[in-house]
């Protein structure tokens, strides 16, 4: 089994690590973190923070869970790509 790499801000375990199809600005894949240290807690980022939660209850592991997580992680995929896509307009000038 492949370790996740390191949390990019705290350099603490990963809970979840994803590459988008997506680059960024200087054209290296869009990598979105989960760290529990550095992703609670942000009332900007509410689906971060209740996707810790469902691991840390450890519904991560629960087969009748299955459906409910892959909606939170969308939740929060999505989250993390609007925090990185400039907002409407402003890329116009
Ligand atoms: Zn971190």
């Amino acid at each position: 089994m492949t370790r996740l790499p390191q949390c990019s801000l705290c350099h603490g375990d990963l809970i979840m690590s994803v590459v988008m199809p997506e680059s960024d600005a200087e054209s290296w894949p869009l990598r979105l973190e989960l760290c529990a240290a550095c992703d609670s807690g942000d009332v900007a980022r509410p689906a971060a923070g209740i996707l810790l939660q469902f691991f840390a209850d450890g519904a991560g592991r629960d087969e009748a869970r299955a459906e409910e997580a892959a909606f939170l992680v969308l939740a929060w995929m999505r989250e993390c790509m609007a925090a990185h896509r400039p907002g409407p307009g402003r890329d116009r000038d």
